[in-house]
Order: structure tokens, then sequence, then C-alpha cells
């Protein structure tokens, strides 16, 4: 094993990276990328775990918008991220990574169910474990679950891969040129100041549990890796 700066992590991705340009759906060459950033930090023997959205085909909060009662627009999320773990589940497997998808909600036809010892009996043995369905809770997301899971699992840091941003700013840099990147962060700034990290329950379930986040660019090739050695790119944010 590499000496690297953490031994166990958990990668969230949201729905969106896997839709690549298209905006919706999901993209084969873009998830086939993925899974190729992914192999190269598996093969330094480092524990990983992925937590994946679903914003790319369906949101809970657009279903509500558009008259849908919110617990059932949020199961059709919860179902989304399924769809999106077993989508990278296959393209890690065909690179010839061991994966194990379980997810929150039974469905023991297509994954395992969530069962935490097993889940981290996986990554002992190398296996990558992607965890689906969420919390398995409307009202959630899955930055949240990431957080969770993060907790559960003794995971050393969340790594946070964004869409074409490369970390934190104090405004949105894609419209607002006096924007400004964070080097590092607290999870408390990130609630008072009201920045675009992840949701404020997933913030302060990391903040509660002292679990650190790195916010970066996943759309840059080999960045997983680099944050994984401990490469100075993207916003860290702790505490
Ligand atoms: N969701 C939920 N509970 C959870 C996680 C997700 O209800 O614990 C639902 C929610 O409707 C959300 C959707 O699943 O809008 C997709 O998840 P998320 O928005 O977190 O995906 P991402 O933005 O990361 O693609």
């Amino acid at each position: 094993m590499v000496d690297s700066k953490y031994k166990r992590v958990v990668l969230k991705i949201s729905g969106e990276a896997l839709a690549g340009d298209e905006g919706f759906g999901i993209k084969p060459p873009t998830i086939h990328e993925i899974a190729k950033e992914i192999k190269e930090v598996h093969d330094l023997g480092i524990e990983i775990a992925i937590v994946v959205g679903g914003g790319n085909i369906w949101r809970g909060q657009v279903g509500e918008q558009m008259g849908m009662e919110r617990a059932q627009a949020d199961y059709i999320g919860m179902l989304a991220t399924v769809m999106n773990a077993l989508a990278l589940q296959d393209n890690l497997e065909n690179i010839g990574v061991p994966t194990r998808v379980q997810t929150s909600i039974e469905m023991r036809q297509i994954a395992e169910p969530y069962i935490r010892r097993k889940a981290e009996r996986h990554l002992e043995k190398g296996r990558v474990v992607i965890f689906a369905g969420g919390t398995g809770n409307p009202y959630f997301s899955t930055d949240t679950t990431a957080a969770l899971r993060a907790a559960e699992i003794s995971a050393d840091v969340i790594l946070m891969a964004k869409n074409n941003v490369d970390g934190v700013y104090s405004a949105d840099p894609k419209t607002n040129e006096t924007a400004t990147k964070f080097e590092q962060l607290t999870h408390l700034e990130i609630i008072n100041k009201g920045l675009q990290v992840m949701d404020t329950t997933a913030s302060s379930l990391s903040m509660d549990n002292d679990i650190p986040l790195v916010v970066f660019n996943l759309n840059q090739p080999g960045n997983i890796k680099r944050v994984v050695l401990g490469e100075n790119i993207g916003t860290t944010v702790r505490g």
C-alpha cells in the first residue's frame, strides 16, 4: 500500500457528475472515465466507499414543486441513486475493480442490504462499496448519507467531488467575477456563511463527528488520486 494521507475514504459523487454535458441521465463515456479514476485510487490500496446521488434523474424537491407529496417524490429520488449505483458498479467491474452495492432500502435481487459491519469487511478485503438509496429516509440528501456512512465506517475523510468547480467559493464563480476561493474552512463557517457545499444537515453531522471534507473538481483527470495523496487542491473543511 502506498503512503497515502488517508486509508479509508468516502467518495461522494453527485448524480450530475454522471450525466456529463448532457445534464440528464447517465452518459456512458463519462461514467467510464470516473470508474477509471476510482480504479487508480483503488490500485494504491486505499479503501473506497462511494455514495452516489440521483439528481441527474430525479430530485424530490422538484417533484414537490410540481405538486407531488414530498416523501413520495423523495422515494423516487432514492431509487434514482440505485440506478446510478448499478451503472457505476458495472463500469468498475468491467475494468477489474471488485465492488459491492449496498442499498438502504432492501432490494435483494439486485444488491445487498446495507449492513455496516459487512460493508467494513468488504472494504478490508479490497472491494469498493457503493452505498445506494441515500439514508433510506425522505427529507434527507445523499450529502447527508455521505456524512452518516463516513461516521459509521470511521472513514478518514469525505471526498466531495464537484462538477466543474475546484473548491468552495465566496460566491458562485460561474456568475460572479469577484468570487474568491477558500483554501480552508470549518463546517461551522459553511453553515454560518450559507456556502453552497452541502446542506446544513450534512454539515452539522460532519461537524459533530469531526469528519474532514475535501471539496475538489472531479472533471480534472487524476484529481481523486491527487487529493488522496495529500496534494493541496480544492478546499479542505475541518472541525
Ligand atoms: N433522497 C432522499 N433521502 C436520502 C437521499 C436522497 O430522499 O437520504 C432523495 C431526494 O429526493 C434527492 C434525491 O434522492 O433529491 C437525489 O439525491 P441528491 O439530491 O442528494 O443527489 P445529488 O444532488 O447528489 O445528485
